[in-house]
């Protein structure tokens, strides 16, 4: 979502929470603005709470918009270990193409690379490729460890979730688990997985949770702020 500084009031999400204790606003490039309201409040005054806030939101929102997206020089996926280092080859009316040198650690990105836009999107599908090689297993073997087995996992391109699992066991996973390190992505296979035993977010779910993941509180905070974990062109 696009915001403008100038708008007022700004475009905004609004998020119900069963986990939430208080009502918080938080800024991300991808999410934007978002106010989220614990379950139990009702009938809140948001629009009052963006008045209040309004020089915090406004000063954010501008240094969001004033800082523009760069083309990365390499890659890290802190999950997996791999560290790319990219060498761009502009050819002038080229469709862009990536090569991926697996022992050198090496990207080479050839073709038209005068539109950004165009080398971003050929990026993140790569990354994509490398979510679906690695991603899955990964999730299998923590779901065999645990003993909650899934039906299909698939990798997707979700902008405000890490990762869901369906009524039927089928688990999606977002891309950018790659970028997270690796005790807070697993920690978002392990939320996926105890779905299986329990679908819902009621307290026997999370009782459940960290009995998987010990830490399950403190990662579930970090998680909150991950955004910031994320490269700018993903
Ligand atoms: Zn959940």
């Amino acid at each position: 979502m696009e915001q403008s500084a100038l708008l007022w009031p700004p475009e905004y999400n609004v998020k119900t929470s069963l986990k939430a204790k208080h009502v918080r606003l938080t800024i991300c490039k991808h999410k934007g603005l978002e106010v989220t309201i614990p379950n139990r409040v009702k009938n809140f005054d948001i629009l009052a709470l963006l008045e209040e806030k309004k020089l915090w939101i406004l000063k954010h929102l501008a240094a969001k918009q004033a800082t523009p997206i760069s083309i990365p020089n390499n890659i890290k996926f802190p999950l997996i270990k791999k560290n790319w280092d990219i060498i761009y080859q502009n050819i002038a009316n080229k469709k862009i193409s990536i090569k991926t040198y697996v022992i050198s650690n090496k990207l080479i990105i050839s073709g038209d690379l005068t539109i950004q836009k165009s080398v971003i999107a050929a990026l993140i599908k790569w990354c994509k490729v490398q979510a679906k090689l690695h991603l899955p297993s990964l999730l299998s073997t923590l779901g065999t460890q645990h003993q909650l087995l899934c039906n299909n996992i698939t990798i997707k391109n979700q902008r405000t979730l890490w990762g869901s699992c369906s009524s039927s066991n089928n688990i999606n996973l977002n891309y950018k688990l790659l970028f997270l390190p690796e005790h807070l992505a697993i920690h978002v296979m392990l939320h996926e997985l105890a779905h299986i035993k329990h679908k819902h977010h009621k307290t026997r779910f999370w009782d459940f949770l960290t009995k998987l993941d010990p830490l399950c509180d403190q990662h579930n905070k970090m998680l909150r702020i991950a955004d910031k974990l994320m490269p700018d062109w993903v």
